[in-house]
C-alpha cells in the first residue's frame, strides 16, 4: 500500500511539471469516475428471483455439471419411458455424496432416484430387506429399527441411498465384513434398453458382479434385497496406539474379537506417528444414550466448529489431539448399533463451501504394507502443504466378487479429510498430489477409491482396477451405445472410439444462455430505439441515454441472478461486463454532450433536417438493422461517414449551424466506433473459434416443411423433423413464421425452454400455459410500452406468441442461446 501511494504521488508530480499532461489527465480521471459512478447507479441490484437450473452438483460443490433434463421417478415406468424417449446419455443420482461427477455428465437425462424409495418387503425371520434403490439408509433404519433390526454394511453417515452404496461397493466400520457387497442378495435391474434382469449370485452373476460398484455404468438398480443383523447394545473403548504397533494391536485385538462391531483408529496429522483407536463392542450395559436412531433435527453447531478448529493449520490439529478427542472420549459411551450407524453428514459441513471445501480421498493398502505406506503419504502431503483434517483407518476383507473390487486382498483402508480452495490453482495442486499419491499406493499393491476426485490417470486406473476390461465387455453388451455413463466412466473407458457423441456439432446449446442474451440483445434493441426516434422526427438530444445504461445494467443483474445456479459461465459473463463498461462510456459521453453543446445547437434547429442529417438518421437505421443479423464490429461505419460528407444540400430550410454540429458530432461517433471496430476484428480473429451459426430445432407437424435460405431440414422421421435454423434476428422471423400452422416444437438446442421478450402496451397483461414470468423491462424512448420477459416451455411458445399477436402485443425476440 505504501509503495503504491509512493508511485502515485511520483505519477501526480510529475503530471503537474508538464502543464501540458495534466488537463487531459484530469479530465480522464474525472470521466473515468463519472463512468464508474454511473454504473454504480444503474441496475436492478433488489432483483432476486433465481431460476431452478438443470444443474447437478455433488457435496463439495466442486462438479456443477449441466444436464439436459432431471426425471425424479416414482414409478419404474417413468424410467422406462424416460430411456425410451431419449437417445442421448443417462446419469444416475443418489444422494450426490460422491465426489468427481459420478452422478454426472453433460447435457445427459439425469434420473435422480431419490424419490424411488419405498420399502418393498421386510422379512424378520430372514432378516432381510427389499427397497427401491433411492431410499436413504436413515429412512430404512426408521423401519427396521421398530423390529430391532439393523443394516449390516453401511458407511458411517445415513444420508447415502442404497443404490448409490451399492454402486460403490461402499464399506463401513464393520469388523469381520469387507465391502456391502456380501451383504447383497439380489437385484432388480433396468438395463439402458428399458429391459428389467434381476441379478443374484444365481441369475445373470457377471452382470451382478458388474452392477455392485459399477457406478451405474451397466443398469439402473431399482430393487436391492439385502442382509440384516440384529440391533444390539455398543459400548465405546479407546485406545492411543503407536504407529509401530498398530497391526499387531489390531490383530490381536479387534481383528479376531467377535464382540467388535464398529472400528476405526484416527492417525492424527500432521505427524501420523500414533493412531486414536474406537472400537464399539457389544455390551449389556445400561445405555449413556437412550436414543434409537440419531434425530433428523439435531443442530451440529459444535461439531462443525470442531471440524472448523482443526482445519486451522497445525494448532487446531494440536488442539484435537490434546484437548477434544481426550475431553470426548473421557466419557463413557454405551448406544444402540442403530445410533451410532445414524450419523448425519451435516455434522461435517463447512459454513461455506464458496472459497474452500472440504473432501475426501481414500486409499486401500493390503494389511502387512500398512507401516511402509505412511511415510510416503506423510511426504506428499508435506511436499504438497495439503491440509489434511483427519486420517481415519477402516479394514475390510477381500472382495472377489465384484469386477471393480477395491479389496482384492485383506485391507487398511485410509479415509482422507481434507481441506482444498475451489480456483483454478487449488484444483490443479489437489490433482498433482493425488496422482503422486495414487503412484505411492500402487506401489505399495493397494488401490483407491472411486466416487471420489477421479484425478488418476488411465493408465494408473488400469493397474489399481485390472479386471476393468471385464466390466467394461459387460457394459459393451448391455450398454452398446454407452448412454449410461458420468464423468468417471466417461474417463476410464477404453473404449474410447464408442463413446457418446452430440447427435451434431453445436447441438446442445447452454440453457443459461438463454436467459444471458438478454443484455446483449438490449444492445440490438436500443438503436432502434435511437433511430425509431430520430425518424419520428425527435431532438437526438433530447434522447434518454441515462435511462438506457441503466437499463442495460438492470437486465444484466436480473440476468445474472436468474442463473445464480447455473455452471458459472465466465466467459459470457466477462464479455457482457465489457460491452457494459464500453456501452456505459459511450452513452455517458453522449449524455454529457447532448446535454450540454448539443441543446445548445439545438436551439438552432429547424422543422426541416438537411440532407446530411437525413442520411445520418438512416446510418443509425442501417446500423440498426444490420446488428439484428450480424455482429456490430462488421458494419462499415466509415462508408457512412464518406457517404454524410459526401452529400450536397437539396434542402432549402435548414439549420446550417444544426447541421454542421451534428455532422461533427456524427463524424465523432462513427470514427471512434470504426476505429473500436476494427481493434475487435483484429482480436476476434485471433482469439474466438467460429461462432456456431445454426440452432437445432425438433418440429412435430403433420404439414410439409419448406427449406429455405435459414431453414435447412437436417433428419426427417414420419412428423418430426430436426431443422437448423440460422441464429439471431433469422431465428426469431423463421420461428413466428411457424404460429398458426399447427405445428409444435419438441425442443431447441437440446432443450426445453427459452427465453422470449413481448413489447406490448403498460397496462396490458398476458399469460400463457407454462409460461415463467421473469420481469418486465422499460421501453425508455416511450413510456407508454413496456417489455416483458419470459421463460417458456418451448412445446407451448407458439401458442403464447399466437395469444401475444392477437392483442396489440408484439412479439420482440426469442433468445436463441
Ligand atoms: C461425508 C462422507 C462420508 C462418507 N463415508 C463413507 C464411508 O464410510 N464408507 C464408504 O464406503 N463411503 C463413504 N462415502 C462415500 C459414499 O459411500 C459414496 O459417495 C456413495 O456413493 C454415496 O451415496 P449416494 O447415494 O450419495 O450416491 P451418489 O453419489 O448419488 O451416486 C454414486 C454412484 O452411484 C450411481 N447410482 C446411484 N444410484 C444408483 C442406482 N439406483 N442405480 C445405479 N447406479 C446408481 C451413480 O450414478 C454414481 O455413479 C462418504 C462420502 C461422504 C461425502
Amino acid at each position: 500500500m505504501k509503495r503504491l501511494f509512493k508511485y502515485m504521488k511520483k505519477m501526480f508530480m510529475f503530471i503537474h511539471k508538464r502543464k501540458y499532461l495534466a488537463i487531459p489527465t484530469y479530465f480522464l480521471l474525472a470521466f473515468s469516475l463519472y463512468i464508474m459512478v454511473l454504473i454504480q447507479i444503474s441496475g436492478d441490484a433488489s432483483y432476486s428471483k433465481i431460476l431452478a437450473s438443470n444443474t447437478i452438483n455433488d457435496v463439495t460443490g466442486l462438479n456443477p455439471t449441466r444436464v439436459n433434463k432431471i426425471i425424479r421417478p416414482t414409478k419404474k415406468q417413468e424410467i422406462k419411458e424416460a430411456l425410451l424417449s431419449t437417445k442421448g446419455a443417462v446419469t444416475i443420482g443418489g444422494g450426490k455424496f460422491s465426489m468427481g461427477g459420478q452422478t454426472a455428465f453433460t447435457d445427459s437425462l439425469h434420473i435422480d432416484m431419490r424419490s424411488y424409495n419405498k420399502v418393498i418387503h421386510l422379512d424378520e425371520n430372514k432378516k432381510e430387506v427389499t427397497v427401491q434403490a433411492g431410499i436413504t439408509w436413515r429412512d430404512l433404519q426408521e423401519v427396521i429399527d421398530k423390529k430391532n433390526l439393523s443394516i449390516k454394511i453401511m458407511q458411517t453417515y445415513a444420508n447415502f441411498t442404497v443404490g448409490g452404496s451399492i454402486s460403490v461397493n461402499c464399506h463401513g466400520r464393520y469388523v469381520g465384513f469387507g465391502p456391502i457387497v456380501s451383504s447383497v442378495k439380489s437385484m432388480k435391474v433396468m438395463l439402458a434398453s428399458g429391459q428389467e434382469l434381476v441379478v443374484s449370485r444365481d441369475e445373470n452373476y457377471d452382470v451382478f458382479r458388474a452392477v455392485v460398484g459399477g457406478y451405474g455404468g451397466i443398469g439402473i438398480i431399482l430393487e436391492a434385497t439385502l442382509e440384516l443383523v440384529d440391533n444390539v447394545k455398543v459400548e465405546r473403548q479407546t485406545d492411543l496406539v503407536d504407529v509401530k504397533d498398530y497391526h499387531q494391536f489390531f490383530e490381536n485385538e479387534i481383528r479376531h474379537n467377535k464382540d467388535v462391531v464398529f472400528q476405526n483408529g484416527d492417525l492424527y496429522p500432521p505427524y501420523y506417528n500414533q493412531v486414536m483407536n474406537v472400537a464399539w463392542k457389544k455390551s449389556s450395559k445400561n445405555l449413556t444414550d437412550e436414543e434409537p436412531i440419531t434425530s433428523r433435527n439435531e443442530s451440529y453447531w459444535l461439531e462443525q466448529h470442531t471440524v472448523e478448529v482443526v482445519s486451522w493449520g497445525n494448532v487446531g490439529k494440536w488442539l484435537r489431539r490434546t484437548v477434544i478427542d481426550p475431553y470426548i472420549y473421557s466419557n463413557d459411551a454405551v448406544v444402540w448399533r442403530n445410533k451410532e450407524a445414524s450419523y448425519d453428514v451435516k455434522e461435517l459441513e463447512p459454513s461455506s463451501r464458496e472459497e474452500t471445501t472440504y473432501v475426501l480421498n481414500e486409499y486401500f493398502i493390503p494389511v502387512e504394507n500398512f507401516e511402509t505406506f505412511i511415510p510416503k503419504m506423510r511426504a506428499i502431503y508435506e511436499k504438497y502443504d495439503v491440509n489434511i483434517l483427519n486420517v481415519s483407518l477402516r479394514h475390510a476383507l477381500t472382495d472377489k466378487e465384484t469386477y471393480l473390487s477395491w479389496a482384492r486382498e485383506e485391507v487398511f483402508a485410509f479415509v482422507v479429510y481434507y481441506k482444498q480452495g475451489t480456483d483454478k490453482e487449488a484444483k490443479k495442486n489437489v490433482e498433482l498430489w493425488t496422482k503422486e499419491m495414487t503412484d505411492a499406493i500402487l506401489s505399495e499393491g493397494g488401490t483407491w477409491y472411486l466416487p471420489y476426485q477421479p484425478h488418476a490417470s488411465l493408465a494408473q486406473f488400469q493397474k489399481g482396477y485390472p479386471e476393468y476390461q471385464k466390466y467394461f465387455d459387460i457394459k459393451e453388451r448391455l450398454d452398446p451405445k454407452y448412454r449410461l455413463t458420468n464423468k468417471l466412466l466417461d474417463k476410464y473407458n477404453p473404449k474410447v472410439k464408442k463413446k457418446l457423441e452430440e447427435p451434431i456439432k453445436g447441438y446442445y446449446r447452454a440453457e443459461e444462455q438463454t436467459v444471458l442474451t438478454v443484455p446483449e440483445w438490449y444492445l440490438v434493441f436500443n438503436p432502434k430505439e435511437y433511430a425509431d426516434y430520430l425518424e419520428k422526427g425527435e431532438n437526438p438530444s433530447n434522447f434518454p441515454f441515462y435511462a438506457s445504461i441503466n437499463e442495460y445494467w438492470k437486465l444484466y443483474d436480473r440476468s445474472v441472478k436468474l442463473v445464480e445456479n447455473y455452471p458459472k459461465n465466465d466467459e459470457y459473463m466477462t464479455m457482457l461486463q465489457v460491452i457494459g463498461v464500453s456501452t456505459t462510456i459511450e452513452y455517458g459521453f453522449k449524455m454529457l454532450y447532448e446535454n450540454t453543446i448539443g441543446k445548445v445547437f439545438s436551439w438552432f434547429s429547424e422543422p426541416t433536417l438537411s440532407n446530411q442529417e437525413m442520411i445520418i438518421n438512416e446510418a443509425h437505421r442501417a446500423y440498426s438493422d444490420f446488428v439484428y443479423h450480424t455482429a456490430f464490429y462488421e458494419f462499415s461505419f466509415w462508408s457512412w461517414v464518406k457517404k454524410v460528407w459526401a452529400s450536397s444540400e437539396t434542402q432549402e430550410e435548414y439549420s446550417s449551424i444544426r447541421k454542421w454540429e451534428r455532422t461533427l458530432f456524427f463524424t465523432l461517433e462513427f470514427s471512434f466506433k470504426a476505429f473500436y471496430s476494427q481493434l475487435l476484428t483484429s482480436a476476434t480473429k485471433a482469439t474466438y473459434e467460429e461462432p456456431v451459426k445454426n440452432i437445432y430445432v425438433w418440429i412435430t407437424t403433420s404439414e410439409e416443411i419448406e427449406e429455405n435460405m435459414n431453414v435447412k431440414i437436417i433428419q426427417k422421421e414420419k412428423n418430426k423433423y430436426l431443422l437448423a435454423i440460422k441464429r439471431w434476428g433469422a431465428f426469431t422471423e423463421e420461428l413466428k413464421a411457424f404460429i398458426g400452422k399447427g405445428m409444435k416444437v419438441d425442443s431447441i438446442g437440446g432443450n426445453d425452454k427459452i427465453v422470449i421478450s413481448l413489447l406490448m402496451p403498460k397496462e396490458l397483461t398476458l399469460s400463457g400455459e407454462n409460461v415463467e414470468y421473469l420481469y418486465d423491462s422499460d421501453v425508455v424512448s416511450d413510456t407508454k410500452q413496456k417489455r416483458v420477459v419470459s421463460l417458456v416451455l418451448v412445446g407451448k411458445m407458439l401458442a403464447y406468441m399466437k395469444k401475444c399477436q392477437s392483442t396489440t402485443c408484439v412479439v420482440e425476440h426469442i433468445y436463441d442461446y
